[in-house]
């Protein structure tokens, strides 16, 4: 079976390659290909002997290389860009590109599936199925880097927010994240990776243990206990103020503000009460939060609340002096689908069997 190179640390390639003869060098220049250039078939590597060229391809698989793009969405202002990826096991990830004002920003998945089945969520359908490696978290953001590159721009920005609970696949996404940040491979700042959780206490706490300025959103979502817990079924295990506590304490010992991100559901969590209990919560914390009016979901009573009402929940926490924004809609005919794309190809797929 062939070695996996996407995502190999660099005194592991050198090791790797010294087995087969290659001088030390091959490793850097192999490294500039694969994250600089994105170039991930072995023949196109030129400044490499066809002999090596050939051992390489024996020896080793390239992930950007073996995944197949099986549907790509371009939502209509052409900001935002969704990809589904088929993975050599056939699994499927769900992968998007925004381009800001600031730059390109990658939302990648964690794991293929999810078992936090929050209400609102269609990526924990079918729960998880695994969970990602390495290779394909940095796969995600280099099918988009590979595109990018023509024109020489590139990703600066990473969120993991995607399919799955990020926490519980902790090794894997940290270890992408400190990949990416190397300067000979993508060099993003800590301070551009954000990590959304539903609210794993523990996963917060090894973050925290990590010591890297890295970003940190908390899926909030409601400040009922009840509530909590019918939509995020997480809460019987880490209840909310918990979650908000072990949040808090990460905000101080790295220096960045939380993000909670909050759904706004008609007539279910955006009274007034609902807006002074989050207030009161988040009150002096490092915190602020992002209202994100809900896709709707009819069958499951979730609809989006007027314009006026979201308006009154912002300015009730922004009365608080709570650093509040509603989410900018980028891509919103497109983000309809989020998490769909992999339930649809996965029924599909049942289908065929
Ligand atoms: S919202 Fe996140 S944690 Fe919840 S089911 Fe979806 S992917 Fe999982």
């Amino acid at each position: 079976m062939k070695k996996e190179i996407f995502g190999l640390p660099m005194h592991e390639l050198q090791t790797a390659l010294a087995e087969l003869g290659f001088k030390k060098f091959r490793a850097k220049q192999i490294y500039d290909w694969l994250y600089r250039k994105c170039i991930f078939d072995f023949a196109q590597m030129t400044n490499l002997g066809k002999a090596e060229r050939e051992l390489l391809q024996e020896r080793f698989s390239v992930l950007p290389a073996a995944v197949s793009i099986v549907r790509r969405l371009d939502s209509s202002d052409g900001l935002t860009h969704k990809l589904l990826l088929e993975l050599p096991d056939g699994n499927a990830i769900e992968t998007v590109l925004m381009h800001h004002d600031y730059g390109y920003s990658v939302c990648v998945s964690s794991q293929a599936g999810c078992d936090m089945h929050c209400a609102f969520c269609a990526s924990g359908l079918n729960g998880a199925v695994r969970n990602l490696t390495v290779a394909e978290i940095l796969t995600q953001v280099y099918v988009f880097n590979a595109q990018l590159y023509p024109q020489q721009e590139r990703v600066s920005r990473v969120v993991v927010m995607g399919s799955g609970e990020p926490m519980l696949n902790f090794d894997a996404v940290f270890g992408a994240l400190q990949f990416l940040h190397q300067t000979d491979v993508a060099n993003i700042s800590y301070r551009n990776m954000t990590v959304s959780t539903c609210g794993i206490v523990p996963g917060i706490e090894r973050m925290q243990a990590l010591g890297l300025p890295i970003s940190l959103a908390v899926s909030l979502h409601a400040v009922k206990p009840d509530l909590r817990t019918e939509l995020m079924p997480v809460n019987k295990g880490y209840p909310f103020p918990d979650v908000i506590a072990a949040a808090e304490r990460y905000a101080r010992s790295s220096g960045r503000q939380v993000t909670y991100e909050y759904i706004l559901l008609r007539d279910m969590n955006d009274s007034d009460a609902d807006a002074e209990l989050l207030a009161e919560y988040l009150r002096y914390k490092e915190a602020g939060v992002n209202l994100i009016p809900v896709n709707p979901i009819p069958e499951k009573g979730f609809y989006w609340p007027d314009k006026k009402r979201i308006e009154r929940f912002l300015s009730i926490l922004q009365r608080h002096r709570i650093h509040a924004t509603v989410r900018k809609e980028m891509g919103k005919d497109i983000n309809a689908a989020c998490g769909q794309l992999r339930a649809a190809f996965a029924e599909e797929k049942y289908c065929r069997k």
